[in-house]
């Protein structure tokens, strides 16, 4: 047998003592029956396979409070089995009707329980408890002991079974939410409901036939305990309450007096019914009311951490005027969100951008926008903005939510900066392998050109050897060399100039046009141009090309850049010249205040003046079938004294030749 069972036994027996003393012999009907409502707590709390442990101990208890006081052993069976079967019906239809646990937690639950377990319940189980005196051989009337059963049955059910449910099932982490105050005023309370019986209520009997006011005196004090402790409180004092009135009524004192103790105590019994139950009833609705209440402010609560804890800005405005924000729209602004409130938008946006926010807040713009704030202290932050309008009680609002871009536009401006580095260097590197492998191309065509010299000097050696009279052991000895050793390493050197050209070519055609000026020096151009010609020197007299330099003023510039103009300006003046006259490169300056002109004059075929504003388009070539170049060389040219803030320019005469200007800063 559990624990649980055996203190409901013992609860049972002590409870059935006590009311005995408030029954009415020869019946044994009560005036309030605990037992019954001890049994049905234990029932409402517990799974109904666990049920017949409690209704085994009603048995033993009944048995052992019954008999002693004189009734026979089939009439305390009897109230048993009456009493098993109201509160059986209670715990069933209650079950029934919850579909599970009772639960005590709103209006409608309280009312349903009132009807199933405080009226229909003790209303069925008064048809056999009514029954069971006749056992004995009462005389009363049937239909009396049936009203004397159900009322107290009643009230028992409505007022000591919520009381054991409520406390047993009171969720003890919520504790913690005792304070003083509430155990004082619990206290003063009890005790004036205590006091205010004991003036009232035990005294003799001097308004006989009506009730005074006086029986009144003590529902302020319940209504008090219902508004202030809830269910619970509101049960356990009218529990107190009605203990202290049944016991007087039934050593009949005030106020309930007559000549009868039974009709006494019915009137007593109707009054704490009918002033109980609107209380009980007030108790759960301000409990209703304020677990709603309480279930809102969490939630309100819950929702503003949210929107705090939110990384975003979040406002409500209406009309532009701010009602609502959270902690990070206050911060992004710098203000307090008390400050902020009230405010209209248009002392948060920068000036400039105020006429954009204001039209998407009037057409409704509902898509992410950037725009800049302006904070309390005048400083600028870039945000974004994304704002819905929304209907609120047929007021038209708007929410925003707004985000500091600042270190997304900071990243933004890196990221354009390295990408403008990276063009640029890759620019640079492009200027590079092109500047490389132009200039490569000249000492490669020398060595070319050169070994092939050595090839025909090698034939006329070789001839020479065979026909003159020559010394056995020197042309044995030299033979080989001449005829196989030697034209061996020439053909390497071929195959390696032509590997060095088909290089080349590849270089030039990944490399892009890159002229970035990493250096401006005081250039010294007699040497460059020295330079330049030397490197140029096979192709000169293989064309019998003649050159002449007058002495060349300096200018600034960067070395690599500007030499290779000048080595393409040569470049082109060899590849054009007129194969028809003995051509002549003439190359000259000079120098004024700011710069120092530079110009290179060929007498070759020259060119129309119609194309020569074309010759520096990139990839621009008048007679591709005699160009040996790419067309890009004036392109570069143009665009390298561009980036040095100096200017190119031709004066040419189709047929007679051409002069092309360079002007740098001196
Ligand atoms: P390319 O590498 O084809 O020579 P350039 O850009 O250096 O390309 O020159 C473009 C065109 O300008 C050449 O194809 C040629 O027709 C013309 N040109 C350049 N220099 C001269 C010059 N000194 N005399 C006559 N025509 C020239």
């Amino acid at each position: 047998m559990p624990v649980a069972a055996i203190v409901v036994c013992i609860s049972y027996f002590l409870s059935a003592k006590l009311a005995l003393n408030l029954s009415f012999k020869p019946d044994y009907i009560s005036a309030l029956w605990p037992p019954n409502g001890i049994i049905l707590a234990a029932l409402l709390l517990t799974e109904p396979r666990r049920w017949w442990w409690y209704i085994l101990s009603m048995v033993p208890a009944e048995l052992a409070a019954d008999i002693p006081s004189g009734m026979s052993v089939q009439m305390a069976l009897a109230f048993v089995g009456a009493d098993c079967i109201e509160v059986f019906t209670a715990a069933i239809l209650l079950r029934v009707v919850f579909r599970g646990p009772l639960q005590f937690n709103n209006i409608k639950n309280v009312i349903l329980y009132v009807l199933y377990g405080v009226v229909i319940a003790p209303f069925i189980g008064a048809f056999f408890g009514a029954y069971v005196p006749a056992i004995d051989g009462t005389d009363t009337a049937y239909i009396l002991r049936w009203r004397l059963w159900f009322v107290s049955d009643s009230l028992t059910h409505l007022i000591l079974t919520p009381t054991i449910f409520l406390w047993l099932t009171w969720d003890t982490s919520n504790k913690v939410d005792i304070k003083v105050s509430k155990i004082i005023e619990m206290t003063i309370l009890v005790s004036g409901v205590l006091i205010l019986a004991i003036i009232f209520y035990y005294r003799d009997a001097v308004f006989i036939g009506h009730i005074p006011f006086l029986v009144y005196i003590p529902l302020p004090f319940l209504l008090w305990a219902s508004v202030r402790f809830g269910l619970r409180g509101i049960f356990t004092l009218s529990l107190v309450f009605t203990v202290i009135m049944i016991w007087g009524a039934t050593r009949g004192f005030e106020p309930f007096a007559s000549s009868s103790p039974v009709n006494d105590v019915f009137n007593l019994q109707i009054f704490l019914v009918l002033a109980l139950l609107p209380l009980i009833l007030l108790a759960t609705v301000i409990i209703e009311r304020q677990r709603g209440e309480y279930v809102l402010k969490e939630s309100e609560k819950r929702f503003r951490l949210l929107s705090n804890v939110a990384f975003d800005g979040i406002a409500i405005t209406e009309k532009g005027v701010i009602l609502e924000v959270n902690e990070g729209f206050a911060k992004i602004f710098n203000y307090a969100p008390t400050e902020i409130i009230g405010t209209h938008v248009s002392q948060l946006i920068a000036a400039e951008h105020l006429k954009n926010v204001v039209e998407k807040i009037n057409s409704g713009y509902d898509r992410p926008y950037e725009s800049v704030a302006q904070t309390k202290d005048g400083s600028r932050i870039p945000v974004e903005v994304y704002g819905k309008s929304f209907s609120y009680h047929d007021r038209n609002l708007r929410i925003t939510a707004l985000q500091d871009i600042t270190e997304r536009k900071r990243a933004e401006i890196e990221r354009e900066q390295l990408h403008k580095e990276l063009k640029q260097k890759n620019k640079e590197l492009e200027q590079v392998l092109y500047v490389a492998s132009h200039d490569l191309r000249s000492p490669l065509v020398n060595i070319e050109g050169y070994s092939k010299e050595l090839d025909y000097s090698l034939k006329e050696l070789g001839d020479s050897i065979e026909k003159e009279h020559v010394l056995l052991t020197i042309k044995e000895k030299i033979s080989p060399i001449i005829k196989k050793e030697i034209p061996e390493s020439l053909h390497y050197i071929h195959a390696s100039v032509s590997k060095m050209q088909a290089l080349i070519k590849g270089i030039l055609s990944l490399s892009r046009l890159g002229t970035t000026i990493r250096k401006i020096d005081e250039l010294d151009m007699n040497e460059m141009i020295t330079d330049i010609i030397d490197s140029h020197k096979y192709r000169l007299s293989e064309s019998d090309i003649k050159t002449e330099v007058s002495e060349l003023p300096s200018c600034k510039g960067d070395s690599v850049l500007i030499n290779q103009v000048l080595s393409n300006l040569i470049d082109n003046a060899i590849k054009y010249s007129d194969s028809g006259r003995s051509s002549i490169i003439h190359i000259s300056g000079y120098k004024d205040e700011t710069q120092s002109v530079y110009c290179i004059e060929d007498n070759g075929i020259g060119i129309a003046p119609e194309h020569q504003g074309k010759i520096f388009e990139i990839f621009h070539q008048l007679e591709p079938m005699r160009a040996t170049g790419d067309g890009m060389g004036l392109t570069i040219a143009s665009r390298i004294i561009e980036k040095h803030h100096g200017m190119i320019w031709i004066e040419s005469k189709l047929g007679k030749g051409s002069k092309f200007f360079i002007s740098l800063s001196s």
